[in-house]
């Protein structure tokens, strides 16, 4: 890329009540996506079957959680379901100034955070499930969590889910893959703003030397 054509990253945020299907859109993304990586959250609640420290979640005890709060270490956190969840903020501020973009699968206490703090860098997207009946389904078929998880999960959805207007984009999810499309071309769309183009006015005014009458 010309030097001059730089551009700031943004941080994609992915909401959703759990199940509606935004860790596999999120994925599926990520697999495609050259410029675009994960932020890894740290959180205190237990991995589940297949989950990989480091590589889904930093997982840690509630001292170490707090320690992390007191040194201002998180760029938001949040308690969800009887666990803490948080964004370490160092990996953000570099990826976001090197020009590379950033997936977050984050609830909407945290995109608020995130929204009071850095709007212009944030993008976010909530994706609803199709009907209630949809998300009990595929929240009991991920069958990773217990029954009580579940109704625990299912009890907080519709408290979730009224926070849809507060997000730049919404997806339905009935259609998988329609719904990974649809996030790629908010994501090609995003990438061209102006404002995200910080190169643009050098890259304009050397353009402007170089033309002859
Ligand atoms: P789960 O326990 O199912 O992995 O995640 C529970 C909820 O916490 C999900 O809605 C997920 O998006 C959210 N979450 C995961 N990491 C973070 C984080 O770092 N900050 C906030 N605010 N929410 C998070």
């Amino acid at each position: 890329m010309l030097e001059s054509l730089k551009r700031r990253g943004f941080m994609l945020v992915l909401s959703s009540p759990s199940g509606a299907g935004k860790t596999a859109i999120a994925h599926r993304i990520l697999e495609t996506e050259d410029n675009m990586s994960l932020s890894v959250s740290v959180t205190t609640r237990n991995p589940r079957p297949g989950e990989v420290n480091g590589k889904d979640y930093f997982f840690v005890d509630m001292p170490a959680f707090q320690g992390m709060i007191q040194r201002n270490e998180f760029l938001e956190h949040a308690q969800f379901c009887n666990n803490c969840y948080g964004t370490p903020r160092e990996p953000v501020r570099k990826a976001l100034e090197e020009g590379k973009d950033i997936l977050f699968d984050i609830e909407w206490q945290g995109t608020q955070q995130i929204a009071e703090n850095a709007r212009e860098d944030l993008v976010s997207v909530f994706i609803l499930p199709p009907s209630m009946e949809e998300l009990e389904r595929r929240l009991f078929s991920r069958a990773q969590d217990s029954k009580d998880t579940v109704k625990q999960r299912m009890a907080t959805a519709a408290s979730e889910m009224s926070h849809w207007n507060e997000y730049d984009y919404v997806i339905v999810n009935i259609d998988f893959e329609e719904s990974v499309k649809n996030v790629r071309s908010i994501i090609q769309a995003e990438r061209l703003k102006r404002q995200r183009q910080c190169g643009l006015a050098s890259f304009v005014n050397s353009m402007r030397y170089q033309t002859t009458d």
